[in-house]
């Protein structure tokens, strides 16, 4: 169950993300990994700012957390979101052994754009992984991280969706 440490640090996610709207190239995606109460590592969306489609704002969390703690391995750590984390987060989280996944706004709080896949879901990489140890919950601070994003039904023209 999400606490107040747990609206804390979701509020950090949410203003990095703010961060990242205010940097030209960032996009507003917010991370943060925590643990024992201890900021680890932080970022936010970096695809455009380093044209590098896996910039997502938890893979460049992630990076931070390896160089810091000298590891691949962030066992006890939970790492927060303010959007879902799309397939290939989720499987760069069960391979970086990450303990725990809160996200703000899920994916039928934002415009479908926002997403590659169709169907495949953030809990179904977790539920096909070999890990019974990680857990993930969502809707944390809902409201305030899906503002940062374009509604779902929102007409957004096709070519000015960025994932078509
Ligand atoms: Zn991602």
């Amino acid at each position: 169950m999400p606490d107040r440490d747990d609206e804390r640090w979701m509020r950090r996610a949410i203003a990095l993300a703010r961060q990242a709207e205010a940097t030209e190239g960032a996009n507003p995606i917010g991370c943060v990994i925590v643990r024992d109460g201890s900021l680890i590592a932080e970022g936010f969306n970096e695809v455009d700012l380093r044209m590098d489609p896996t910039a997502h704002a938890e893979i460049v969390t992630m990076r931070r957390a390896g160089e810091r703690l000298h590891t691949h391995e962030f066992r006890g750590t939970t790492m927060y979101t303010t959007l879902q984390p799309c397939g290939m987060c989720t499987m760069a989280s069960i391979w970086g052994k990450i303990g725990r996944i809160v996200y703000g706004a899920g994916r039928d709080d934002v415009h479908r754009m926002y997403f590659e896949d169709r169907h495949l879901d953030t809990v179904d990489f977790i539920r096909d992984a070999f890990r019974d140890d990680l857990v993930l919950e969502g809707g944390l601070l809902v409201g305030e991280c899906a503002s940062l994003y374009v509604p779902p039904d929102a007409n957004v023209p096709e070519d000015e969706q960025f994932n078509r």
